[in-house]
């Protein structure tokens, strides 16, 4: 009789040891959307940073056009006063119409400058949209890469599931009905779903409590199912190798 009371003990370790693996590959698999959401997000910003230089290149470009638009009817303005100007009757005529070509001029000469100055800017952010498609191509591969990583991990974690289960079930067969039921009713309790915990030089692996010196012995002979006073998980002793 004490050889099953070891036996079935050193089984619910082992179904304590699936449980645990059944957790984590549960977590992986369930963790996948978050991770594949958290790896577009980066993709989707550097999408975020192309369309906002993009925009701004738009905006530059039209501000050069409508530049450009305002210098040729300043033209046709100096060459309508230009016209004017062979039949003026007076001076002061004259006079006014030269300032009104000079002003013109002066004008559209400011203007020129501004638009040298946008033809540089958008010079400079089509160099940088570039740049900035070719880093988010890169991105793209690299997260094409990762999310097949990824995919192809849960798929063994998947496996792995079923072969998990297979095995919890085998060992639950295995273990005395009233103990399983014992198992089950402290897993539920546990917040982090432990049942069973080593004792270790007199303390309580789930609770770092101190054990009670008989129940300690009793748990090295192997002979009677203890549970913790404190943390009431079962208890499990195991002769250091
Ligand atoms: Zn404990």
């Amino acid at each position: 009789m004490p050889e099953t009371t070891k036996e079935q003990t050193y089984r619910l370790v082992a179904l304590q040891q699936v449980e645990t693996d059944i957790k984590i590959n549960k977590a992986s698999i369930e963790n996948l959307p978050d991770k594949l959401a958290k790896i577009d997000a980066e993709l989707n910003h550097a999408e975020e940073i192309v369309n906002k230089n993009e925009a701004l290149l738009k905006d530059y470009s039209q501000k050069y056009r409508s530049y450009e638009s305002d210098t040729e009817i300043n033209r046709s303005k100096i060459k309508k006063s230009e016209t004017k100007l062979e039949s003026v009757k007076n001076n002061k005529e004259y006079q006014s119409s030269l300032k009104e070509i000079s002003e013109l001029k002066s004008k559209n000469s400011k203007i020129e400058d501004d638009m040298i100055q946008y033809l540089d800017k958008i010079d400079e952010i089509e160099d940088e949209i570039k740049s900035l498609k070719n880093d988010y191509k890169k991105i793209a591969e690299r997260i094409k890469i990762k999310k097949n990583e990824l995919k192809n991990q849960v798929k063994n974690d998947e496996q792995e599931l079923i072969q998990l289960y297979a095995e919890r079930d085998k060992i639950i067969e295995s273990v005395q009905k009233d103990l399983i039921k014992k198992f089950l009713i402290i897993q539920e309790k546990q917040p982090n779903g432990v049942a069973i915990v080593q004792a270790k030089n007199s303390i309580c692996c789930g609770c770092n409590m101190n054990i009670p010196p008989q129940m300690y012995n009793n748990l090295q002979r192997c002979n009677s199912l203890e549970f913790c006073p404190f943390c009431n998980r079962i208890l499990y002793w195991q002769q250091e190798e």
